[in-house]
């Protein structure tokens, strides 16, 4: 599309960087400005619970471009700077101060931010999230002085840096409400694979707990937490709380604006909100899939990473449609894994493994009661993706014995 037209994305993630390079290699002339609330150009976040908090990685190796690619594709970026407000009929975002900027299209990729913990003691200063570079850092410094963290949450992020802080020789107690890890993402028989694996890493896990209270000093604002107390009300004593309870779409903007909102921005297999010049594209976006034939949000780094080019093409007046299958991936420990599929808890009938469970090599699927493969895990095996991934695409119900012999071929 050639023109004088101005295309505006507000988010500074991989999505926002994602969908401007769409744009240009695309084509599209016209003016692009990425407005972003963080100070830093966009960089991937997987880095900041893994390679990065285990000192492995600099910064300037997860910047999803560096900054002379923005220069060279004429990509107007306004860093620290918070969008305000979104009128959707003038066709218009507000920028922190008070001025307005015109779009002809518009991008929201806001993504999302740590859920806080409503319960007293939770704004002490050594009680941490983890979503940015800084929050990274801090830890990084935080695991050079400390000797004992509690981590509130056995999710993706809560076992990620359980895993770098018992490198780092930091004592580690998780509380976790559910009765396993990771049980709303991989349901109970592979949740166990992951409480095994911190147990032997040396974690403490502290399951089916309510936290009541993060403790303090004293009872003064600025006291330092020195624990946690259980709603049964004992105590965990910690020099840190590290709280990672999952996180929450950035929806304010959209919701404003009276786009489509439920548990994210609803938008179609265009990936286009109910607002036809408006898109939105990674975390926020809750997405009618037409693969899976149901509305789903991810807050996976492969969403962000693909979506932006079916974004881009919505924006242009091309036909695309978003119809990858959801995969994520983890690194805990000497456990590396990928996740390809979508095995909603309580709709799958029952988790096979093909391979050695015990040495945590393996690939777990997830059946349908008619045997058709939901959901693949890998686990220390590679290179298997697109097989699983045909398996469900294909949707044919599989004889689980077949599947899980290691002599036939996958
Ligand atoms: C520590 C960590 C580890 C992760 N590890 C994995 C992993 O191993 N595998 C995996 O699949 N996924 C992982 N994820 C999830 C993955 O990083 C996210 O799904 C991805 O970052 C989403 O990208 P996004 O661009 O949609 O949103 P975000 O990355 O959240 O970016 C949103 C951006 O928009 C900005 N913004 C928000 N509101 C405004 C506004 N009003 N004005 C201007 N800017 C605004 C924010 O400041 C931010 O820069 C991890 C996430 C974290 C935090």
């Amino acid at each position: 599309m050639s023109s004088d037209q101005h295309f505006v994305i507000v988010g500074g993630g991989l999505a926002a960087a994602k969908l401007a390079e769409a744009l240009r290699d695309k084509d599209f002339d016209g003016t692009v400005t990425l407005i972003s609330a963080e100070e830093h150009l966009p960089y991937d976040r997987p880095p900041l619970s893994k390679e990065h908090l285990a000192g492995k990685k600099a910064f300037t190796e997860f910047l999803v471009q560096p900054a002379q690619w923005y220069r060279d594709h004429h990509v107007d970026v306004r860093l620290g700077t918070t969008v305000t407000g979104l009128d959707a009929a003038a066709k218009t975002v507000t920028l922190p101060d008070g001025s307005t900027l015109r779009y002809d299209k518009l991008a929201l990729a806001t993504g999302s931010a740590p859920r806080m913990l409503p319960v007293p003691g939770a704004d002490a200063p050594n009680v941490y999230t983890l979503r940015t570079i800084e929050d990274s850092d801090t830890l990084i410094e935080l695991f050079e002085s400390t000797r004992r963290i509690v981590i509130i949450g056995a999710g993706w992020i809560g076992l990620e840096v359980a895993a770098a802080a018992r490198a780092a020789g930091v004592q580690v107690t998780i509380v976790e409400q559910g009765e396993l890890p990771l049980r709303a993402a991989l349901g109970p028989e592979m949740g166990r694979v992951f409480a095994d694996l911190h147990r032997a890493n040396g974690v403490d896990f502290r399951f089916g707990v309510q936290v009541g209270a993060i403790t303090t000093e004293d009872a003064i604002a600025t006291a330092v937490a020195n624990g946690v107390r259980l709603a049964d009300g004992s105590t965990i004593d910690a020099d840190a709380v590290l709280v990672a309870i999952g996180a929450q779409p950035n929806l304010e903007l959209a919701a404003d604006a009276g786009l489509a909102v439920e548990d994210g921005v609803l938008v179609d297999a265009h990936l286009v909100t109910s607002d036809p010049d408006i898109v939105a594209v990674g975390d926020i976006a809750a997405h009618r899939h037409p693969v899976l034939d149901r509305r789903i949000r991810v807050e996976h780094w492969a969403n962000a990473l693909n979506q932006p080019a079916v974004a881009a093409a919505s924006m242009l007046g091309k036909e695309a449609t978003y119809d990858r299958l959801p995969y994520f991936f983890t690194d805990q420990y000497d456990l590396g894994m990928e996740y390809t599929g979508y095995a909603a808890p309580g709709e799958y009938a029952r988790v096979v493994v093909r391979g050695d469970l015990t040495a945590r090599e393996f690939v777990a699927f997830w059946l349908a009661p008619d045997n058709r493969v939901l959901a693949g895990m890998n686990v220390n095996i590679w290179d298997v993706t697109d097989r699983i991934k045909e398996l469900i695409l294909a949707g044919d119900p599989v004889d689980p014995d077949r599947l899980t012999d290691t002599t036939t071929s996958l």
